[in-house]
């Protein structure tokens, strides 16, 4: 304690709070003290620090920041620094670039074919090299940290000049070259999304030989949206644990879900699989804790999805909110003119089973992703309450999870995974990104009528070491970084 006598930055001591550290270890009562940006000691509940400013407690418990694994806030973080929907729910930490999409790079100017649009409008599209992005970033902090990922889609869109076809030799080596940059920059590693038309039609090996330069850099992300989450979802995962081996990347199986009814059920096999491939290979999921997933509007996923909800519309914004087979019904309209009439849209489906949701969250890989889409302006509730439905609904209602084992997930074994060493758990020397909120009374607000809410009990979020929500709003401090690979 000698060195903290003489301190050259601010101490703050949150005092009499139940720290969960994040490696899923059993609650204890403790001090916890910051200085600066840094966590400085965790302390006996009890222990008094001269010159410290201090916070009372009183039962709290205090965790790290959560880490939001799966994020489409690329451009959001841009034009809304203070992340009001992630920061609410106790969040510090967003990876971005997801799903094959990601800002950078991305040339103005460039075509945005959907899913691109998901990330915001056109303006922000503008960064036509990665580090011109982060750059941005770094410039214009937003009040939580960054992970970036780069995604195959918008390598793909800034390249290619038909997007219906693999991409020739040229072609990739160009990819390959935008990915080496983005890489130097800082990026992760690099998400696909072959389910989406911009990516549809590339190959396996297209992808690897984009990835080739991840190989030899050690550590590399590989994030993805599986080509099939349906019927042929086993090959998909054949496919990804295939990619991964190739790029010797860690494979993170993107919002791992089972969609539609036939397929309600199959998590018990494709996470065995993943399970058995993790012996052999670095592989974990993420997942949200809602029934319904969310994207731009198919027809393939209305006709998968018991009930289908339209985010938003720019074909007849009056369908804004509503239930697409009311609408259908009101209109008179078949499949094909209801998707003339609204699109380009984007929509919640209903289609994945309560079981299959909950035995993916409480597998021991899953981290938790929010992957919500922060422009939607009738959103799925997962931008504002996804982690805090995690505590509320799946540790305190239905004891799913442990509360150190749902911390763990949100922390600690998010940050082992994308290779952070200085974030994750509450420990001295680490950065101080900080959550505390009240176990009993933490719930999320956000509600699919109603989805642009707050959550409830999320009492202080500090970033390093700056306090970015006083438990009603943001503080307009905006101390996040984009991180570093270790
Ligand atoms: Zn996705």
């Amino acid at each position: 304690m000698a060195g903290l006598s003489t301190p050259s930055r601010p101490l703050l001591l949150l005092r009499g709070g139940t720290v969960i550290d994040g490696s899923g270890a059993p609650p204890r009562r403790a001090n916890v003290l910051l200085e600066g940006d840094t966590i400085a000691a965790i302390l006996a509940p009890d222990a008094e620090v001269a010159g410290a400013e201090s916070i009372e407690l009183d039962g709290l418990a205090v965790a790290p920041g959560f880490i939001d694994s799966h994020t489409h806030d690329d451009g959001y973080l841009l034009a809304h620094p203070d992340m009001v929907p992630k920061v609410s729910q106790g969040v510090t930490t967003v990876v971005t670039g997801n799903c094959g999409v990601s800002l950078a790079p991305v040339p103005p100017g460039c075509p945005l074919p959907q899913p691109l649009d998901l990330l915001g409008p056109p303006e922000l599209f503008r960064y036509p090299t990665f580090s011109a992005w982060m750059d941005a970033l770094r410039e214009a902090p937003a009040a939580v940290n960054v992970i970036p990922l780069v995604g195959h889609a918008s390598l793909r869109v800034s390249t290619m000049n038909d997007l219906q076809r693999p991409a020739t030799p040229e072609e990739c080596a160009g990819m390959r070259r935008l990915l080496a940059e983005a890489l130097d920059a800082g990026a992760f590693g690099m998400s696909t999304g072959t389910f989406y038309p911009p990516a549809q039609h590339a190959t396996t090996q297209e992808i690897i030989d984009i990835g080739e330069t991840m190989r030899g850099r050690g550590g590399m992300i590989y994030a993805v949206h599986l080509r099939d989450e349906s019927d042929r979802i086993d090959e998909a995962i054949e496919e990804a644990l295939e990619i991964g081996r190739s790029l010797a990347a860690r494979v993170v199986f993107s919002h791992h879900k089972l969609a539609g009814e036939r397929n309600h059920g199959r998590s018990a096999q494709t996470l065995a699989r993943i399970e058995e491939a993790g012996a052999m290979q670095p592989v974990c999921l993420d997942c949200h804790p809602y029934p319904a997933t969310s994207t731009m509007l198919r027809l393939d996923r209305v006709r998968l999805a018991r009930r289908t909800l339209i985010a938003w519309s720019k074909g007849d914004p009056s369908a804004q909110g509503r239930d697409f087979a009311e609408l259908q019904h009101e209109w008179g309209l078949d499949d094909d003119a209801m998707l003339q009439r609204l699109a380009p849209a984007g929509a919640i489906y209903f289609l994945m089973d309560e079981r299959d949701v909950e035995r993916i969250l409480a597998h021991p890989r899953t981290m938790v992703g929010s992957d919500g889409l922060p422009f939607d302006p009738h959103p799925h509730p997962r931008q504002w309450g996804t982690f805090t439905r995690v505590l509320s609904r799946l540790v305190r209602d239905k004891g799913l999870l442990t509360l150190e084992a749902a911390v763990h997930k949100m922390t600690g074994l998010a940050a082992a995974n994308y290779g952070l060493r200085d974030r994750g758990l509450l420990q001295p020397g680490l950065r101080a990104d900080l959550v505390v909120f009240d176990p009993q009374r933490v719930t999320d607000l956000a509600t699919f009528d109603n989805p642009v809410q707050a959550s409830r009990g999320i009492e202080g979020v500090w970033v390093n070491g700056q306090r970015v929500w006083d438990g009603q709003r943001a503080t307009g401090l905006r101390p996040g970084r984009v991180l570093e690979r270790h």
